[in-house]
């Protein structure tokens, strides 16, 4: 019989760490020489099914080594990417990642720190990162922050300290199955899913959450929602919060927050904004008059990994009220206790501020990127892809074959290709074709959009690689493919 002290012991580590550190150079050679050159690739290509049929073979018993799992990587990962790295890469909200990023996520990876909390430099670095973005996004100093997933749960926490704050009850022990009135919150129309999402979990029902229609510019209407909250208080509802815009998913349009910001006063309403990537308008002092209000917000949430171009996933939420914050999500058990020296020092854990208790170092690539940089460069880029946006609607409003299905407030153009003998119906099915043929391509991926009852392709910059000769050649691929493809509608028999 074996006794422990006779058995190897094992460990996960390399047996033979200049292996590992030449198939590590590599890898960050191969990845670079991949961003440097991406332009030359097609920015998406389906995948064979004999790469899918291998992304469902079971799980490895035995060891396959580094290399192996590398070389496997390569063959069946690297090349059916989702493209967003490309400079014609525009579809939904999706940002473009930077080569400094990455090596920061393989340093953050490296130290493996859980910033959780406790006395060592990750929590610090992630709390030098919120007071930055507070500052960036003119933002209240005293303000808390916390970086999280991404823009859905950034909604998701903000929107939990709003119910906290204002459900004028006990609604961490009560819950909602408790006899008090119901809970109401408003938005516009446009809002992103993540908004409902966030309400259906956090048990106050979709139907708590009031969809209020919008202007021509796809802003809330401010009478309509003033009359939704009328007639909700009149029905003995309990109004708590509303929802504002900076930056729309689907345009990109942002509403008048500070005349949201004196109603939710007015109202003693919670004002939250759901900026994924509007927020970071305010960084670019030629845009930053459409965040105006922003500032006045109980709580923002936004996306540093759309917008300030860092690898997925960061997002954040800020909180005007640090104690409102705390008080949402604070429980401390024995095993969790703060103490006041010693590693497991620090009054506030970030694991208080959120739903995760462990958590990874994504604070890492956005401090290092903000040195890299600096933020002013930021709000450059960011300016960059709004004139990017405005040049192309220039460019579809110039071709008779093109048309702007919207107004392009910031980075969003909405576009579909038109043609003279076809009804609504038929150029619908076309752009929806159309949008398929251009991904296929490999020219561009922009994604689709539906406004007012018309099919269309969406092009969404946020994507520091793009320059306006991309733009151009986008418009003359569609065009030439449009073509196409309304000869051939036009030839079949109906
Ligand atoms: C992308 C987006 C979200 C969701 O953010 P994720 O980072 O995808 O979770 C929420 N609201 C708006 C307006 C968005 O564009």
């Amino acid at each position: 019989m074996a006794h422990g002290n006779e058995t190897p012991e094992q460990s996960l580590d390399p047996q033979d760490w200049g292996e590992i550190r030449a198939l590590g150079h590599r890898m960050v050679d191969e990845m670079l020489d991949l961003l440097e050159h991406v332009r030359d690739e097609p920015v998406w290509k389906p995948m064979p099914d004999e790469v899918r049929a291998r992304l469902r073979e079971s799980v490895p018993l035995d060891p396959l080594g580094a290399e192996a799992a590398y070389e496997d990587f390569r063959r069946d990962v690297l090349p059916y990417r989702m493209g967003s790295i490309h400079p014609r890469f525009w579809g939904w909200v999706i940002g473009t990642g930077t080569p400094l990023g990455m090596l920061a996520d393989m340093l953050a990876s490296g130290l493996n720190p859980n910033v959780g909390g406790a006395d060592h430099s990750a929590p610090l670095v992630e709390t030098q990162v919120i007071d930055w973005l507070k500052t960036m996004l003119g933002y209240p100093a005293e303000a808390s922050g916390l970086l999280v997933s991404g823009g859905s749960m950034a909604n998701f926490v903000g929107l939990a300290v709003a119910r906290h704050a204002r459900a004028g009850f006990d609604v961490r022990k009560l819950g909602l199955q408790s006899d008090h009135p119901r809970l109401v919150l408003y938005a516009s129309n446009q809002t992103h899913s993540s908004v409902q999402r966030a309400v259906e979990l956090l048990g106050l029902g979709s139907d708590s959450l009031r969809f209020i229609l919008v202007n021509a510019d796809y802003q809330i209407e401010i009478a309509a929602l003033e009359a939704a909250i009328a007639q909700d208080r009149a029905a003995g509802y309990r109004p708590f919060c509303i929802v504002g815009n900076a930056g729309t998913v689907g345009v990109g349009a942002f509403d008048d927050l500070n005349t949201l910001a004196d109603i939710s006063a007015r109202e003693g309403l919670w004002f939250h904004v759901d900026g994924a990537f509007g927020a970071l308008a305010a960084l670019s002092p030629e845009l930053s008059h459409l965040t105006s209000g922003m500032e006045r917000a109980d709580s923002v949430a936004f996306d540093l990994h759309k917008w300030m171009y860092i690898p997925f996933e960061a997002g954040c939420t800020l909180v005007h009220d640090r104690h409102a914050h705390y008080q949402t999500f604070t429980l401390t058990p024995d095993y969790l206790k703060h103490a006041t020296r010693g590693l497991a020092a620090g009054e506030v854990w970030l694991s208080d501020l959120g739903v995760q208790l462990s958590r990874g170092f994504r604070a890492l690539k956005v401090w290092m990127s903000l040195k890299e940089h600096g933020s002013r460069k930021y709000g450059e880029m960011v300016r960059q892809n709004v004139a990017q946006a405005a040049y192309l609607a220039e460019l579809v409003e110039a071709a008779p074959q093109l048309e702007n299905l919207a107004p392009v407030p910031l980075n969003i153009v909405c576009l579909r290709y038109k043609a003279d003998g076809l009804d609504e119906s038929q150029l619908n099915a076309l752009n929806e074709e159309l949008l398929i043929r251009v991904h296929e391509s490999g020219v561009a991926v922009p994604s689709t959009i539906t406004i007012a009852g018309k099919s269309g392709l969406r092009v969404c910059i946020t994507n520091h690689r793009t320059t306006r000769a991309d733009l151009d050649l986008f418009v003359r691929e569609v065009v030439r493919m449009g073509e196409a493809l309304a000869a051939e509608m036009m030839a079949q028999p109906v």
